[in-house]
C-alpha cells in the first residue's frame, strides 16, 4: 500500500494559515524548541551553517541526548528577527529549520498506511478556526479503509470521542465517564481484542451511561473549598515558570497574583454565577477537548493513553480555572471569547506540549503519574 496515498485530515485543516510577526503568541517564544537530530547533523556538517550550534544546548533525555535551542533571556528564539520573522528561514531557507518548527502546529500521525493529520490547539490561529466552527470537529472519514477497526487503540479513542461529543450531559461528566472507563481498563490489562470491543460497546447504551453517570453523584461539591484549594495550588505551581514570560505576562501575571491571595471562602458564591456563563463556550471546548483526544490518544499502550486524557483533563482544569480567575477579577462579571481562546493556548503549551515536566511534577507531588479516578472526579465536580 502507498502510505502517502491515505492521508485523512482534521476538519478545516486546510484553512491554517501562520500569520508570522502578528501572532499574539508566537511559537518561537516561551516554551523549549526540540531539535531533531538529523536538523543538527544538517547544521553540523555545513560550515555555513556551524555558527547556529552555539544557540544549542542538549540534556539528556531517557538516555538519549536531546537537542534545544538556546532561549533568550526573555524566552524568545536566538533566531527571531526583530520584525518577528525567523533568521534561519531567510538566510538558509525553510529546508534547514528543525522539524517541530517546520511542522508546528500540523501534527501527524501513521497509522499503518494511513496518515492522519491534525493541529495543535497550542496555535492562536488553530484555536480560532475551531472557534468559528458551529458543528462538531472530526476527522475525514474513508469507509474503504479498515486501520480503525484494526487498531484497539484507535477504538478506544473512538470512543472517547463518541463519549465527548455526546449531547445532554455536561463536559464535566464526559470526562468523569471518560477517565472512569480507561480505568476499568487498567484494572483488566489482559482484555483480549473481542472483550474490548464488548467492553467498548457498553458506552453505547443509553442505561449503562446513566447508572455510570449517577455512580459520580456522589463525588459532586463533596467539598468544594477543599478541591478548589486543590485547583489553585495546581494552578500557581504550573504557571510559577511562566508568569514573567513576555509572550504569556499581561494574560497571568495578575490572575497569578490574585490566585496567591484568594479569599477560598468568598469565592463560592461567584462559582455559581460562573458555572452558568462558561458553559456557553462549551461547543468550542468540546471540539478543542476532541482535537486533542485525535491527535494524543493514540498510544497503544494502555498506560501513555491514560496519560494523554489526563494531560486534557489537567488542562480543561487549569483552563477554567484562570476563565474564573478573570471573570472574578471583572467588576462586570463577565467572560470573553478572547480570554477563553488565550487560556486554551497557554494550556496546551504549558500541559500539553511540556508533558515530561508535568509527569515529573505529579510523581513528585502524587507519587503517580497517573492520578486516582476519585481524586480526579472530584477536582472536576467542584
Ligand atoms: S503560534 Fe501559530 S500563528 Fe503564531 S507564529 Fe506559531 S504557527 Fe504562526
Amino acid at each position: 500500500m502507498n502510505k502517502t496515498e491515505n492521508v485523512l485530515k482534521i476538519k478545516e485543516y486546510d484553512k491554517f494559515k501562520c500569520i508570522a510577526d502578528k501572532c499574539k503568541f508566537t511559537c518561537c517564544k516561551g516554551w523549549d524548541i526540540n531539535i531533531d537530530t538529523k536538523t543538527y547533523n544538517k547544521w553540523r556538517e555545513k560550515d555555513n551553517l556551524n555558527y547556529l550550534l552555539d544557540n544549542v544546548r542538549f540534556i539528556k533525555s531517557h538516555g538519549e541526548n536531546t537537542y534545544l535551542i538556546k532561549k533568550e533571556t526573555k524566552g524568545g528564539c536566538p533566531f527571531l528577527s526583530n520584525e518577528g520573522l525567523c533568521n534561519i528561514v531567510i538566510d538558509h531557507g525553510d529546508e534547514y529549520l528543525s522539524l517541530t518548527c517546520r511542522s508546528f502546529p500540523r501534527i501527524e500521525n501513521d497509522f499503518e498506511g494511513v496518515k492522519e493529520l491534525t493541529l495543535s490547539c497550542s496555535c492562536p490561529e488553530v484555536v480560532s478556526i475551531i472557534s468559528h466552527m458551529k458543528e462538531k470537529i472530526y476527522i475525514d472519514f474513508n469507509d474503504s479503509l479498515s486501520y480503525i477497526e484494526d487498531l484497539g487503540c484507535l477504538k478506544i479513542r473512538e470512543s472517547l470521542v463518541n463519549i465527548i461529543q455526546k449531547e445532554d450531559i455536561s463536559i464535566e461528566n464526559k470526562f468523569n465517564l471518560s477517565y472512569d472507563m480507561l480505568f476499568n481498563m487498567l484494572d483488566n490489562d489482559d482484555l483480549t481484542y473481542e472483550n474490548l470491543i464488548e467492553f467498548l460497546d457498553n458506552y453505547k447504551s443509553e442505561n449503562y451511561i446513566k447508572e455510570e453517570l449517577n455512580k459520580y453523584i456522589d463525588y459532586e461539591k463533596t467539598d468544594t473549598r477543599k478541591y478548589f484549594k486543590e485547583i489553585n495550588s495546581l494552578f500557581i505551581d504550573m504557571i510559577e515558570n511562566y508568569r514573567n514570560v513576555p509572550v504569556f505576562e499581561d494574560i497571568l501575571k495578575d490572575i497569578y497574583k490574585f490566585a496567591e491571595d484568594i479569599n477560598i471562602e468568598k469565592f463560592v458564591k461567584d462559582w455559581e454565577g460562573f458555572g452558568d456563563l462558561f458553559k456557553e463556550y462549551d461547543n468550542l471546548i468540546e471540539n478543542c477537548i476532541v482535537s486533542k483526544v485525535l491527535s494524543n490518544c493514540v498510544s497503544d499502550d494502555l498506560e501513555e493513553m491514560i496519560i494523554s486524557f489526563e494531560m486534557i483533563i489537567l488542562e480543561y482544569l487549569l483552563i477554567r480555572h484562570a476563565v474564573f480567575l478573570r471573570y472574578y477579577i471583572n467588576i462586570k462579571k463577565e467572560i470573553s471569547i478572547q480570554d477563553v481562546k488565550d487560556y486554551i493556548v497557554i494550556f496546551s503549551r504549558i500541559i500539553g506540549n511540556n508533558s515530561e515536566a508535568v509527569i515529573e511534577f505529579l510523581l513528585d507531588i502524587y507519587e503517580s503519574e497517573i492520578l486516582e479516578f476519585d481524586y480526579i472526579c472530584s477536582l472536576i465536580l467542584i
